[in-house]
């Protein structure tokens, strides 16, 4: 009783795992990507210029298109990356008291307070220095 069901289910658990393998799955930014896609595909229901409407439905396919083959990727190091750059970005959009730039030298980030006016900054890695409004 029951018992042909769990093998079934059980069958195409394991035909998931193994399709799984080796490939990348999800993470923080997968999850971003789709949920932005699925509000955008809602949001484009009830625009009521058509135009608008098929953009809208295009790049929310478009982003749910990228967040399956991102998950689907056998590509795991670069997924990561990708998903560690998001991060890293997202920090610096919450971090409201300071102010993130690039060396303009090196590419080094460099971490400002915020709202001094501006300052002279000198980079921390090749001592590099430059002037930034905060
Ligand atoms: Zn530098």
């Amino acid at each position: 009783m029951g018992g042909g069901f769990r093998n079934f289910f059980g069958r195409i658990g394991n035909g998931l795992r193994k399709f799984m393998t080796g490939r990348y799955g999800t993470d923080k930014l997968n999850t971003v990507i789709l949920f932005t896609g699925v509000v955008l595909c809602l949001v484009a229901m009830f625009i009521p210029f058509p135009l608008v409407k098929l953009a809208l439905t295009m790049v929310s396919y478009g982003l749910m298109f990228w967040a399956i083959f991102r998950s689907l990727s056998r590509n795991i190091y670069k997924r990561y990356r990708e998903n560690r750059k998001f991060l890293i970005l997202l920090d610096r959009v919450k971090d409201r008291e300071h102010r993130y730039f690039d060396c303009p030298r090196c590419r080094q980030p460099v971490r400002v307070p915020r709202g001094t006016g501006k300052i002279a900054i000198s980079c921390p890695k090749c001592k590099e220095k430059f002037i930034k409004k905060t």
